[in-house]
C-alpha cells in the first residue's frame, strides 16, 4: 500500500491546499494531511492546530482515502510514523522553487527512504497563500471562493473577536 503525505502550516487551508490534496489523493492508496504546528512561523499561527485539523477534516470528509493528523517533529520522523514513503508538495511560482528544493534536499539527506515529490498549483491559485488570505480578511476584502466557507466564517470571527 503506497502512503503519501502532505505537509503544511495550513492557517487556515486554502483552496490551493485542498486542490493539490484532492490531486494526490487520486495518487496514493492514503494519503496523511500532516498540520505542522509551526509555532513560530510569521509571529505565530491565527488558528490552533486543532482548528486547521479540523478545517481540513471538514474540507476533505468526501476523501474517503485522506486523514489529517498535527505534527510537532521533523517531516521524515513524521512520515515514518505514519507510514509514507513520499512527501507532496504543491509548487506555485518559481519562488518557491528555491525553499523547496532545499528542504527536498535535506530531507532526502535525513532519511533516504522518503521520497519528495511535486504537484504544479493550478493558475488559478497560483498565486493564492495563508498568509494573502490573512491580509486580504485583515482588510476587509472577501475572502470567499479562496478558502472553504467554513473558513472564511471563522477568519470573520477570530477578526472580530480580536477588535
Ligand atoms: P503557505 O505557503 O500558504 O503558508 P503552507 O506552509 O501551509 O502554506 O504550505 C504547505 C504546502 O502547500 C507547500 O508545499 C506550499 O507550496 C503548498 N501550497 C500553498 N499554497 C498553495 C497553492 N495555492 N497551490 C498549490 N500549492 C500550495
Amino acid at each position: 500500500m503506497k502512503r503519501g503525505i502532505v505537509p503544511g502550516t495550513f492557517d487556515p487551508v486554502t483552496s490551493g491546499h485542498l486542490d493539490i490534496i484532492e490531486r494526490a489523493a487520486a495518487l496514493f492508496d492514503s494519503l496523511v494531511v500532516g498540520v505542522a504546528l509551526s509555532p513560530d512561523k510569521g509571529g505565530g499561527p491565527l488558528f490552533s492546530a486543532e482548528e486547521r485539523v479540523t478545517f481540513i477534516q471538514d474540507a476533505t470528509a468526501h476523501l474517503e482515502n485522506v486523514s489529517v493528523r498535527a505534527f510537532d517533529t521533523l517531516l521524515v520522523d513524521f512520515a515514518e510514523e505514519v507510514g509514507a514513503s513520499v512527501i507532496v508538495k504543491g509548487l506555485r511560482a518559481m519562488t518557491d522553487f528555491e525553499r523547496e528544493f532545499q528542504m527536498a534536499a535535506l530531507n532526502w539527506r535525513l532519511d533516504h527512504h522518503v521520497e519528495t515529490m511535486f504537484i504544479m498549483a493550478i493558475p488559478e491559485y497560483m498565486y493564492l497563500s495563508s498568509s494573502a488570505v490573512k491580509e486580504i480578511a485583515v482588510h476587509g476584502g472577501s475572502v470567499r471562493e479562496l478558502v472553504p466557507d467554513a473558513v472564511c466564517d471563522a477568519i470573520s470571527r477570530k477578526l472580530s473577536e480580536a477588535r
